[in-house]
This record gives structure tokens, sequence and C-alpha cells, in this order.
């Protein structure tokens, strides 16, 4: 595979001599088609006074493309909006809409948004078949597996998989119901509510929250203990109520799985109780809290200065999972629920937590992945010499 949009430099310079405005829909088409190659999860458009500046996200790092001319600009949103279905004379509002796609097992959303210089858009892309799919495909260390199996066999409580955006909480949340799925041969009943559903699952009952007809995940919470579950993934956790209804059904005999925004294990605990869910429902229910990152890799022509086609000339090729895992039962007794953050730390520390900078360090010395890339996920540099894991 080789790159074949123009990294480097400002117009296009294979556009010479110019292309016809009819030839937009080519360029647009093998455009999508070199992102699904590059394994990009973006690609963005993006209206400037001098044209259309093109870039694209992999492995979470957004690296600009190409410009385009400022006369395809609309031609080629238009190709855009018509493939997704959108209304084209409509520029001056946010749009939405699936790509129809000829590419087998990926899935395009598009979203445009109207911006100073004309209409931004941004496509993203799902690989439907999906890399990850087990517990085991995610490389996790074994003692961290082992304890996440563990934790997925429990069958009341709320286990919660935290981080910041993009950093696969639900990839994770996928594998579990799949391994909950797998384990269980069907002796459980596994529903979801989901915002949106972005793979199916077999043998989960996945069901899509739907804000504006008030199906919301507390109405969709209190009717699904109705329908007799034994683990419900709620999709995420954003406000008080969706939190303490997930913890009422896990005090009531259900493992509820759920995702958090948070930076770490700690924080997401801290978080959990400034939202409101009372402490008690926290000391009862709460099983574990994982929180995780993903560091891009080493591609296999490291040192090699200019990388290769593979990693598109980045020296990274791929992402690695590391996690942390606190579970409150193994802290000491005492811990007061209104501690603050370090105080957490500390207690989970002590309690055995191997923290995420440590996973990463580790990673680091088993030559993955470099500090640099430590230091732009984590914001910290690895410690030299770290704990054995
Ligand atoms: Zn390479």
């Amino acid at each position: 595979m080789s790159p074949t949009v123009v990294t480097t430099g400002k117009i296009d310079s294979s556009l010479s001599p110019p292309i016809r405005a009819e030839d937009v829909p080519a360029r647009v088409d093998r455009l999508l088609a070199d992102a699904v190659a590059a394994r990009a999860s973006d690609v963005h458009l993006r209206p400037t006074a001098d044209g259309l500046e093109i870039s694209w996200r992999r492995d979470g790092v957004l690296s600009p493309l190409t410009m385009w001319p400022k006369d395809w600009m609309a031609n080629v949103v238009a190709r855009l909006k018509v493939q997704a279905h959108l209304l084209t004379y409509r520029t001056e509002l946010p749009q939405e809409g699936r790509l129809q796609t000829e590419t087998p097992g990926v899935e395009m959303r598009l979203s445009t948004f109207p911006t100073l210089h004309g209409e931004k858009a941004v496509v993203r892309l799902f690989v439907a078949s999906g890399q990850y799919r087990l517990l085991e495909d995610l490389s996790l260390p074994e003692d961290f597996s082992s304890s996440l199996t563990q934790l997925l066999h429990e069958t009341a409580g709320v286990f919660v998989v935290s981080g910041p955006a993009g950093s696969g909480k639900t990839t994770t949340a996928y594998a579990c119901l799949r391994e909950m799925q797998r384990a269980s041969q069907g002796a459980r009943s596994l529903v979801t509510l989901e915002d949106p559903i972005e793979a199916e699952l077999p043998g989960v009952a996945q069901t899509q929250v739907h804000r504006p007809a008030e199906f919301t995940y507390p109405l969709g919470l209190r009717s699904l203990l109705r329908q007799d579950p034994d683990v419900i993934f709620v999709g995420e956790i954003r406000d008080r109520e969706t939190a303490a209804t997930s913890f009422q059904a896990g005090l009531a005999g259900h493992l509820v799985l759920t995702t958090f925004h948070a930076g770490s294990a700690t924080e997401a605990l801290v978080r959990l109780v400034d939202l409101g869910v009372e402490p008690y429902l926290l000391r009862a229910g709460l099983r574990g809290i994982v929180c995780q990152r993903l560091l891009r890799q080493l591609c296999t022509c490291y040192p090699a200065t200019n990388g290769c086609d593979e990693c598109w000339h980045t020296g990274y090729r791929g992402r690695r999972l590391i996690a942390e895992l606190m579970q409150p039962s193994a802290l000491r007794t005492g811990t007061s629920w209104s501690a603050n953050l370090s105080d957490w730390q500390a207690a989970a520390i002590a309690a055995g937590m191997v923290t995420l900078e440590q996973r990463a360090a580790h990673e680091v010395a088993a030559g993955r992945t470099t500090s640099q890339e430590v230091f732009r996920v984590l914001g910290t540099v690895a410690p030299k010499n770290s704990a054995p894991i």
C-alpha cells in the first residue's frame, strides 16, 4: 500500500492541468478509499480562505494531507451530502447522515457544519468487522486480564470503564460483553442501552436511547429492570440520574457495565461522588473502575527515520491499550468517601493498583512505544525505573 494522497505541500501538485468540476466525485471517492486503506478514523474537510484543507486522524493523531482548490469546495461537500442523503441546498445548518459507500465492512458517517468560509465536513469511519472482538484480543497484561475476568463473573454491582474521549472505552465494554456472552453460553440475559449502538453484538438485546422522544437512559433503565436482565450495559453515565439509577440497579441484583469520562480510576470515583451519587450506593455497589488509554505502537520499520509505507511514514502503526483497575473492595477500610483525589490514589496504589503511568513505562521499556508518545497521551514522562509489572 502506498499513499496516493499528496501528504505534503499546499496545493495538490498532481492537479496540473486543473481537473474539471465533474472529476471531483472521483477525487472524493479516492480520498475515502485511501482513508479506509490507511485505517483512518476520521477525515476532516475544512474550508479556509485559500481552499479546502484535507486532514485525517489515524491512531488518534490528526495530520494535514493536502489543500484542495477553493473552487472545488461546493462540489466536494455536495458530493458527500448526496451520498449521505442530506439536503444539499441547506448549507446554513449542521446536518448528519450515513454515507452510502461501496466499501464492504466499513460504515461512514458524515456531519456538516457551517463555518465562516463554507461548510466543514467530517467523515467518521467505523470498521464494522472490528479488529478487537474479545478481551484476549486487547493484549492486556495477564494480571489485569484475570482481575477483569473475575469482575465479569460478578452477579451484581456496577463496573465502570473510564477514560478520556477516544480512549477506546466502548471497545473494551463491548469486549467485556462478548466475553460474558461467550462464558455464559446463553445462561445470562444481556441487554444494553446505548447512544448510539456502535456495533452489533450477537446474543445481546441492544437498544438505542432516543432523547428527543424522552426515551432517556434513566427511563430505559427503569423499564429494562422489568425485563429480567442479568447484565445491563449503560452506554455512558453523563448525569446524576443515570448514575443513581445504574447504582440502584446494581444493588438490586444486576451487573451493570457502563462507561464514564474521567482521566484516571480515582478521578472517576471522585467525579461520581461529585455527581451526587450517594456514598452508600458507591460503597455497596461499585465493583471496579477501569481507566484506560491508547498508546501508538512503534512500526516494525523503527528506527528508520522516514518510516515506511505501512505506517504512512509516521513511525507508528496501530495502538495498544494500557489500563489501570481500581477495586474498592481491595482498599483499606476507613478510606473516607469524602477523601480527595491524591488520598484515593495513595489508597489504590497501597492496595496494589498498577497505575497507567507504570503500565506506560513498561510499554516503553519493552520497546513497543516511545516516551514521547507517553507524554503526548498521559502528559507525564514515563518514570525510568518503573516498578516491575
Ligand atoms: Zn513503518
